[in-house]
């Protein structure tokens, strides 16, 4: 890393000669990606569709965009596999240069990162097995109902701020929560509608009620000190949004209905 700096400063002095040093003011900028030629993306691989292992490979919407980004910014996309509660840290930390995770935009978080431009749509939903007496968000709170999230995401955030820390079960992964629900470990689980859909769909007797809440944006979180690499990721999403690529991405993990 050290290096690195030592030598993207020597270029830059280099790239100097010659010119007015006014120029040359402002910071210098330490490299637009952690390592030269490479973007790594931090991500969360049990969140179908945006990403999941097909076989040993990490696939989905945000393992296909961020793809396209990277071949957009001439770089190879690395992406690594972590809990979701690290990503916005490690980020900070300067060991990813973005997450890309399912991952909501708020408040709360744009103290830590920058996010890019939104390229998908979230709402939170209610996983319960069939036949439970929950019925919707209501009956779900005024219950002693325990309800499964996974960590640090908003559906967490959420019910650990409507229920209470007593009545929240918190696991790594969303698979992990649906396994508590199917095994009654816990009465619900407050997670994503795609994922919620996906995990319905490879499970037998859970059901999603009708009642959706929270409708969230998602989008790339990327360090704050980074402002070039946000405008470049933000310029590739720009072009991917314009020559239908996102469109044909997300379109074919999650066909239209009807
Ligand atoms: N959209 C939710 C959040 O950002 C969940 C994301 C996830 O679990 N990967 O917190």
């Amino acid at each position: 890393m050290k290096n690195l700096f030592v030598k993207l400063v020597s270029v830059a002095m280099i790239a100097c000669m010659g010119m007015a040093i006014a120029s040359c003011g402002g910071s210098k900028k330490s490299g637009m990606t952690i390592e030269d030629g490479k973007l790594i993306m931090a991500t969360n691989a049990a969140f179908p569709p945006y990403e999941y292992y097909d076989g040993d490979r990490i696939v989905g919407i945000d393992a296909e965009i961020a793809q396209a980004v990277a071949d957009r910014l001439g770089l190879t996309l690395e992406i690594q596999d972590i809990a979701f509660d690290s990503i916005i840290a490690g980020i900070q930390a300067g060991k990813y240069d973005i997450g890309a995770a399912g991952m909501t935009v708020t408040e709360d978080r744009l103290q830590s990162v920058n996010f890019s431009s939104t390229y998908a749509t979230g709402i939170q939903s209610i996983i319960i097995p069939e036949g439970s007496e929950i019925t919707d968000i209501d009956t779900l709170c005024d219950g002693d109902y325990i309800v499964g999230v996974q960590s640090g995401t908003t559906g967490d955030i959420y019910m650990a701020d409507e229920l209470g820390e007593s009545r929240i079960d918190r696991y790594q992964t969303g698979n992990d929560a649906v396994l508590a629900l199917i095994s009654g470990k816990v009465d619900a689980v407050v997670i994503d509608d795609q994922p919620a859909q996906a995990f319905v769909a490879a499970n037998e007797g859970l059901t999603i009620l009708e009642t959706p809440f929270a409708v969230e944006d998602y989008a790339m979180a990327i360090n704050k000190d980074n402002e070039e690499l946000l405008a470049a990721v933000n310029q590739a999403l720009d072009e991917l949004r314009a020559d239908g690529t996102i469109d044909e991405i997300i379109n074919r993990y999650i066909p239209a209905e009807g």
